[in-house]
């Protein structure tokens, strides 16, 4: 049985509804709070019940209220098929997690369980 592999397709941060990363924890938001990246949490909205906080949406576009389709943070490897993050070190959990099984990963479109995904060696 193959193990999982990070291709470094990028397509659960170019298509963010599929990879269905939406969600940060408290403590992603306490992180981010913590080591001041407001970069990061201005692309953060807080959904309340009442006065109560009960989650936190990512990624929202400051100026449209809306959620992004491709992550803001995500990169591209020049003049390669490669993708990386540039907040890897604070990534939130729900991307930290992702994909959670190989299951998860068939319904998401992610290659990373695939014996040999196409155009990689
Ligand atoms: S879809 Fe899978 S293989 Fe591609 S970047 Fe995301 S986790 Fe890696
Ligand atoms: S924070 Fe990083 S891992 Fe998460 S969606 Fe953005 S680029 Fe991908």
């Amino acid at each position: 049985m193959p193990e999982f592999v990070c291709r470094q397709c990028g397509h659960c941060c170019l298509n963010l509804k599929e990879g269905k990363k939406s969600d940060a924890t408290e403590g992603d938001v306490a992180t981010w709070i913590k080591a001041r990246r407001w970069d990061i949490l201005q692309y953060v909205r807080p959904s309340f019940v009442g006065r109560q906080v009960f989650a936190y949406d990512i990624w929202i576009h400051p100026k449209t209220d809306l959620p992004v389709k491709r992550c803001p943070f995500l990169r591209k490897v020049r003049n390669q098929p490669r993708y990386y993050c540039t907040i890897q070190d604070l990534k939130p959990y729900v991307c930290r997690m992702y994909p959670v099984d190989e299951d998860h990963a068939a319904r998401t479109g992610c290659p990373g369980w695939a014996a040999e995904p196409p155009g990689r060696p």
